[in-house]
């Protein structure tokens, strides 16, 4: 297994040998519903142990008791991504708990839908709060501890790169900020510390952000892309992996799309 990105990995293996992650540690945020259980889960199936973190502890723990039957260490970590101190605290109780600490999927994210002359500005706040610089202080709490080949996969949306035909601007505009910081934290961390840091950008996937939004706009929005369907969970997990795992040792600073083609016209 490559112990930095600078170094390639072994051209004797066999290729899926780099989607493996035994013997790695991961955090995610977000880890109690959606997508970010559902990554919780997949990092195990490739052999990471998990720390989840969240702000519902029961919920949390439940996702961390299935990931711990399957045979994989697993801990629920309650926090606020808001709070600077508590994003600390879970880098240091992951590194204390597990050891180490390779990979952050940075994934705890929350939406909002109102025209810009009608949004509080507080609610506006809270989403940049809680989706960048949540993102933010997460990253910096981590690269302090992280073990050098480490990976961070920032998740932001396809709402980062197109317009959502919904009001959305402080979702939008925290969505392409968390592009924008996955750039440049990937210039700043990967020749001097050997981190990547990636962004995943993925469509429309039904979770709780989802369960609101109305049947006619989810028509109309996936016709944007190329294939008028929603996403899987699954077929985000598999990017999310691409991403966390030594398969994309080479790429750092880039946004992967997963959004059937919705970006790329
Ligand atoms: P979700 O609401 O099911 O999950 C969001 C998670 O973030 C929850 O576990 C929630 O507890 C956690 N969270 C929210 N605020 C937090 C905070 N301050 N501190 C710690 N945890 C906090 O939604 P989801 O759809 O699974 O979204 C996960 C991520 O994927 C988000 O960043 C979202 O923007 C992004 N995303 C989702 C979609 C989609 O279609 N579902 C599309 C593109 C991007």
């Amino acid at each position: 297994m490559t112990s930095a990105p600078s170094a390639p990995p072994d051209p004797t293996g066999s290729v899926l040998d780099l989607f493996r992650l035994d013997g790695r540690v991961a955090l995610v945020t977000g880890a109690s519903s959606g997508l970010g259980s559902g990554f919780a889960r997949t990092l195990a199936e490739a052999g990471a142990d998990v720390a989840l973190a969240a702000r519902r502890a029961d919920v949390l723990e439940h996702t961390a008791a299935a990931i711990r039957q399957s045979g994989r260490r697993a801990m629920a970590i309650p926090m606020d991504v808001c709070d600077p101190g508590a994003c600390e605290v879970a880098a240091d109780r992951t590194v204390g708990q597990f050891g180490r600490l390779d990979i952050l999927i940075n994934n705890a994210g929350i939406s909002a839908v109102a025209p810009a002359l009608h949004q509080d500005v507080a609610e506006f706040r809270r989403v940049i709060d809680v989706n960048l610089v949540g993102a933010y202080q997460m990253a910096t709490a981590c690269v302090r501890v992280m073990s050098r080949g480490g990976s961070i996969v920032n998740i932001a949306s396809v709402m980062g790169l197109v317009r959502s035909l919904l009001p959305q601007a402080a979702y939008s505009a925290s969505k392409a900020g968390l592009i924008g910081l996955t750039r440049d934290l990937a210039h700043q961390w990967t020749t001097r510390r050997g981190f990547r840091v990636n962004a995943l950008a993925p469509g429309f996937v039904e979770t709780e952000m989802t369960a609101d939004l109305s049947p006619e706009w989810l028509d109309r929005f996936l016709r944007v892309g190329a294939v008028p369907r929603t996403a899987s969970q699954r077929e985000i997990d598999a990017a999310m992996l691409f991403l966390a795992a030594p398969a994309s040792s080479y790429i750092t600073a880039a946004t992967l799309a997963v959004d059937g083609g919705m970006s790329g016209h």
